[in-house]
């Protein structure tokens, strides 16, 4: 079967590699119908994910159809549509124990640390298999794993009905931020420099768009909430500049959610973080945010037209990749699909 690994900066091939077997009662083996392609991906292939290790089957955004079971599944079963959880983790560092082993200390992605859904097949543990309605489309059902991301942001920020959101960025990420913000019940203001971005962000339920590219987005969110600020502002621009700007457009007890990995530092004084007492939270991956989405998307609450703007096969990871970086504005997700 072919997979599409990754072995350095740049280095990219379509690869024959043996069709894996099920070896454990509760293993599940998937056949891959699509995988999104994320920017975490795109890293990986220019060799600026420092944690990502090579050579590496890449791919975390994955659906398919169970294929076989192993004898012990009980909870899914051949033909049914699933999505794949892709983080492993040790089950007894502090973070597992918490609640949060998203951030487990042993944490390993599949796609980076382990090899990922740009394969024929996938043989995984059952836990981290979830069926998804058969109703949904490939297109729709490849989504839940960016979505599980905007769950976990607006969990992260425990966004309320009512507040008012700042969701900084326009892109998937943000864009999945913004409908799962809705489902909540709050104004969701959002802000990028461009237009058609934004307007694909109205037509996706942003009560507010602010083009940052010639307008003061800080200036407008306090315009929009009559200089209380934004209740819970989402960064997913992540660069020293927008951290800056989310705490000062935060609101009294207002939440900041930081989604970047930029190691640069930003110039933020503690005063505004004191005297408004604002929350400071990273958002890292997702904890048990997939049954929620799902239940979202199986019940057509967020509806996920538009996002995926091409699709390519397999064989064409290349051509994928160079639309991405050639032609940025005409594309949100691009998906490989098989067969
Ligand atoms: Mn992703
Ligand atoms: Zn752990």
């Amino acid at each position: 079967m072919k997979a599409v690994q990754v072995t350095g900066p740049h280095q990219l091939q379509i690869i024959e590699k043996e069709k894996p077997v099920i070896t454990d009662g509760h293993e599940v083996l998937v056949k891959v119908k699509m995988v999104g392609i994320c920017g975490s991906d795109m890293h990986i292939y220019h060799g600026t994910n420092p944690l990502a290790t090579l050579p590496r089957i890449i791919g975390h955004e994955v659906t398919g159809e169970v294929e076989a079971v192993g004898q012990d599944v009980t909870n899914l079963a051949i033909g049914d549509k699933v999505v794949i959880e892709p983080i492993e983790t040790c089950g007894h560092c502090y973070a597992c124990r918490s609640g949060r082993r998203n951030v487990c200390a042993e944490l390993e992605v599949f796609g980076v640390h382990r090899d990922g859904g740009m394969q024929e097949y996938l043989v995984m543990p059952e836990k981290l298999v979830h069926k998804v309605d058969s109703a949904l489309d490939w297109t729709e059902s490849v989504l839940v794993e960016p979505f599980t991301i905007g769950a976990q942001a607006n969990w992260r920020g425990d966004v309320r009905n009512g507040d008012v959101v700042l969701v900084m960025g326009a892109g998937p990420i943000g864009l999945c931020c913004l409908k799962v913000a809705k489902t909540k019940g709050a104004t969701v203001i959002i802000s990028d420099l461009s237009d058609d971005r934004l307007e694909f962000a109205k037509a996706w339920g942003a009560d507010y768009t602010i083009n940052a590219w010639n307008s003061n987005v800080n200036e407008e969110v306090m315009a929009i909430t009559k200089n209380e600020g934004a209740n819970v502002v989402i960064d997913a621009v992540c660069i020293p500049k927008t951290f800056e700007d989310a705490i000062e457009v935060a609101s009294v007890a207002g939440r900041v959610v930081v989604l970047g990995f930029d190691t640069k530092t930003s110039n933020i004084p503690q005063l505004p973080i004191t005297k408004k007492e604002v929350t400071i939270v990273g958002s890292r991956l997702q904890t048990d945010q997939f049954p929620e989405i799902i239940n979202l998307f199986n019940n057509k609450i967020i509806e996920t037209k538009g996002m995926v703007t091409q699709q390519f096969p397999l064989e064409q990871i290349k051509e994928a990749i160079s639309l991405i970086e050639n032609d940025p504005n005409e594309v949100r997700k691009v998906v490989l699909s098989f067969d």
